[in-house]
């Protein structure tokens, strides 16, 4: 993860959305078309796009209620007990129709390509019902088609338990097992299945049910594990295969080691921890058992309200003792690697989709180091300089 394989004085040619070549400026030697479209980087760093690989950017309605209860003191569990939390958040939702769901999300995506993210991961699970987790599946469907940035969408109804299933989680897993997975599955609305693994969420009994359900219809798999409290959830990723396993605040020496047999990619969410003020994923150990680690912002309305990649990146070298070369791999192809997405996506090599940025930095670890402000110039997606 600290190898960047850093070109000085380099260039880039992309041809038809990919990379062409890369290399010392002077070395190239090819012919150059007429039309060509030349961008100079003098003085700045160009670096692969971000890849978001966990956010939460379909929502209605916004917490900064609970934001200011927090500052006061009352934590993430006493907030959902008066009412807020991931369910304050679902009641909006509903109200919401498909075209206010893509309008908000569509601002967003804009505002993190002008951050420097090129593709995003985005769940459903705001809606905990047949008819609005298919809404915002089919909206972040559009939303890959229409937007200028790559979308990859996950299905997440195992957020939470409804209100309608209070006190009756195996009616809601079966809900979800018996009749939205394999419609999801029929209707190709989502590429990978996530279930919140956590005590009073969804246990590993019903995370393992509903996961394996959707591993045999063919989705890949992603879990909310270990944040609260250390309960095998990384376990269970990497025994059910996982592509990653995301939050880990609380796991354990063995869920490491299942991670790294298993190779699953860590999914680490700074933004979370210095959000809530709690504890922050053991990047150095999962690092340094030969885990791969992805960071991601995890933007959402309640726990982390920044999609910044590089704000990511501070926290991630200020308090989880990364380097800056291992953040920024988190933060790219790692990223893509957690989509199942490394061998298109997150560096810049000949093959590779074009997705870059041009950074007005005079090194790469500048990103990190100063903070708080957006470097990024020119954003480039599938080869073509966006106008943002
Ligand atoms: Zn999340």
């Amino acid at each position: 993860m600290r190898e960047l394989g850093i070109v000085t004085d380099g260039a880039v040619l992309c041809r038809e959305g990919r990379v062409a070549w890369v290399g010392k400026t002077g070395e190239f030697t090819g012919p150059l078309p007429d039309d060509m479209t030349v961008l100079d980087g003098t003085g700045m760093v160009v670096l692969p796009g971000f890849v978001d690989s966990h956010t939460h950017a379909m929502f209605a309605g916004s917490r900064e209620r609970e934001f200011a209860l927090r500052s006061e003191g009352a934590t993430y569990q006493d907030i959902a007990g008066q009412g807020g939390g991931i369910l304050s958040t679902v009641s909006q939702v509903r109200k919401a129709s498909k075209r206010e769901l893509k309008h908000s999300t569509s601002r967003y995506l804009t505002e993190m390509l002008r951050h420097g993210t090129t593709t995003a991961e985005i769940k459903s699970g705001y809606g905990l019902a047949m008819e609005t987790e298919v809404t915002m599946l089919e909206a972040l469907r559009e939303l890959r088609d229409e937007e200028l940035s790559g979308v990859v969408p996950t299905f997440l109804g195992a957020h939470a338990l409804p209100p309608e299933f209070a006190g009756n989680l195996p009616g809601y897993v079966a809900l979800l097992v018996e009749r939205l997975l394999p419609y999801i599955a029929r209707k190709n609305l989502a590429v990978f299945c996530d279930v919140f693994c956590e005590q009073g969420y969804f246990g590993l009994e019903e995370a393992e049910t509903i996961l394996s359900a959707a591993k045999v219809l063919g989705l890949k798999l992603k879990v909310h594990a270990d944040e609260l409290t250390s309960m095998g959830g990384a376990e269970l990723a990497a025994r059910l295969g996982a592509v990653s396993a995301d939050h880990l605040e609380k796991i354990s020496g063995r869920g490491v080691e299942a991670l790294a047999e298993a190779g699953v990619v860590a999914g680490l969410l700074p933004g979370v921890s210095f959000s809530l003020n709690h504890g922050y994923a053991p990047a150095r150990r999962l690092i340094d058992a030969g885990v791969p680690v992805a960071i991601a912002s995890d933007f959402n309305p309640g726990s982390c309200m920044s999609f910044s990649m590089p704000l990511m990146m501070t926290i991630a070298c200020t308090q989880m003792r990364m380097t800056p070369e291992e953040a920024l791999t988190a933060a790219t192809i790692n990223g893509a690697a957690a989509l199942g997405l490394s061998a298109t996506h997150g560096s810049i090599e000949p093959g590779k989709q074009a997705d870059m940025i041009l950074a007005s930095v005079p090194d790469y670890r500048f990103l990190a180091y100063h903070f708080g402000v957006n470097h990024v110039r020119s954003v480039i997606k599938n080869g073509t300089l966006l106008e943002l």
